[in-house]
């Protein structure tokens, strides 16, 4: 069989999986219950392997991204005693206490059954609480699970959790389309309503407010609950236990830690606010962690380290927040300052998540919305694409503006080349020579990507391109 057969039939067979296959609600008997279990981690396990053979590592990526996250074995491992962590995609983790265990987070749908299978064999127990620490898919995926079989646990969320969930349900196929460009494995559809794996429908029964602590005891250990929003959402939680000076962070820091946070994704979540992210992180820095057991990646354990890589994390938002504001206020234009923003050596963190110049951008328009103030015409809906084929024309076809495009390969501006082979292909759609040139010119901007801090999603877009524009020339 074709490689690519092989893998139209496995995406086919995911999106049986995660969609259809398993289309029933989760049974309200014991044994029904099991056998739901055993179906999905059976198809779990399926999709977290084929999903593993999609997602090779790049051995161009200069730094770590979340690229590695798919290559993570489901396992158990224990940390002080009592604090047990199910690894893979997204940590679940389980602390013990003598009258039972509370949860942080329950992972991604599709690996949950495992995570819960593994750490009831571990610790044993009932569950009394199950924090979640914000309302993307791969932190709450496994709760449905969890609540089958232990309905009387407490679910704590933000105050804005529901409000979260909300419209990341609303736009759901609209999310997961632009991901899917990305991810080309991904099935069409995401899993049907009613399927096991589906998004969403989770209610907390504690709802934490911004500006306060939710604090609770259970068997001898004190556990606090902080609201630390504007980073992976405007609803992230994070867990404190005091005597062990152990917090469990979700997703706070995105999945690498120290990092350029990640105030923009591709897949177009809505703005995150950076002066509520620096008090987050200032309210963590302040606890001064001796552990971080993070959602995403192994668990760190260097206080000294901890603390620098927290300030350095901090520092750096605020750098580039008051930058773009002194920017704002002298004029410059958000071009300008995606250009000239950089950090300082000594805060010059990864950028294999988030992106300096896209921060400015989503900073710029988060306090001051799309509206640049350069042109009359931003506000209308003509943009000036639409006047490439006439462009193109007077400039005598698709040969001048092709010397140009060519001019701009040669010179390394491949933005500029990309601008002119627009204009060729508004004209001209089939025109083969644009598309190699276009080809020339991705792999230009992958290379400066990749010299450029190896930003995942920008090395995912640009990578998504070029198997496009390969895809268009064969076709021709
Ligand atoms: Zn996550």
């Amino acid at each position: 069989m074709k490689k690519s057969s092989t893998k139209f039939l496995l995406t086919v067979t995911l999106s049986a999986l995660i969609g259809v296959g398993i289309g029933l609600g989760i049974s309200g008997t014991d044994a029904g219950r099991m056998i739901d279990e055993r179906k999905a981690e059976v198809a779990g396990n399926l999709a977290s392997k084929f999903i593993a053979s999609q997602s090779e590592h790049d051995p161009n990526l200069k730094v770590k991204t979340v690229a590695k996250l798919h290559h993570i074995p489901i396992e158990v491992d224990r940390f002080q005693e009592n604090i047990f962590r199910a690894s893979g995609v997204a940590n679940t983790f389980l602390i013990k206490t003598p009258e039972g265990n509370v949860l942080f987070d329950t992972g991604l749908p599709t690996q949950a059954v495992k995570h819960k299978r593994l750490l009831k064999e571990a610790a044993g127990g009932d569950i009394a609480y199950i924090v979640l620490s914000h309302s993307h898919g791969d932190h709450i995926g496994g709760l449905k699970f969890w609540q089958a079989e232990y309905p009387d646990a407490k679910v704590i969320v933000h105050e804005r959790f529901a409000e979260g969930q909300r419209y990341l349900k609303d736009l759901e196929q609209y999310f997961w389309n632009r991901n899917r460009t990305l991810y080309t494995f991904m099935p069409e559809e995401p899993p049907k309503e009613g399927s096991m794996f589906a998004y969403g429908g989770i209610n907390g029964d504690i709802v934490v407010e911004d500006g306060s602590t939710y604090e609770f005891e259970l068997g001898g250990v004190q556990f606090q609950v902080i609201p630390t929003p504007g980073a992976e959402g405007d609803d992230n939680l994070v867990m404190w236990i005091p005597d062990q000076k152990a917090l469990f962070t979700g997703d706070v820091f995105g999945p690498l830690f120290p990092m350029v946070p990640n105030l923009f994704t591709l897949r177009g979540e809505r703005f995150r606010d950076p002066v509520a992210y620096i008090n987050s992180l200032d309210t963590m820095v302040d606890l001064k962690p001796e552990i971080i057991l993070p959602s995403h990646f192994d668990p760190l354990t260097d206080a000294a380290q901890l603390q620098s890589d927290l300030l350095k994390m901090r520092e750096a938002t605020r750098y580039i927040h008051d930058a773009t504001i002194a920017g704002m206020n002298a004029g410059k234009t958000l071009w300008q300052l995606m250009d000239e923003v950089q950090l300082p050596d000594e805060i010059n963190i990864s950028q294999g998540h988030g992106k300096v110049s896209w921060n400015v951008r989503s900073i710029w328009e988060y306090y001051s919305t799309w509206f640049h103030f350069e042109s009359t015409t931003e506000l209308y809906t003509t943009p000036v694409r639409q006047l490439y084929p006439e462009l193109a024309e007077l400039a005598g076809g698709a040969e001048p503006l092709m010397v140009k495009a060519e001019e701009q390969v040669s010179s390394n501006q491949p933005v500029k080349a990309l601008h002119y082979i627009e204009m060729v292909l508004s004209s001209e759609p089939n025109h083969k020579s644009a598309y190699q040139l276009r080809l020339q010119a991705l792999k230009q901007l992958l290379a400066h990507a990749y010299e450029n801090g190896s930003n995942f999603s920008e090395t995912g877009w640009l990578k998504a391109r070029i198997s496009a524009t390969e895809r268009d020339i064969a076709a021709l």
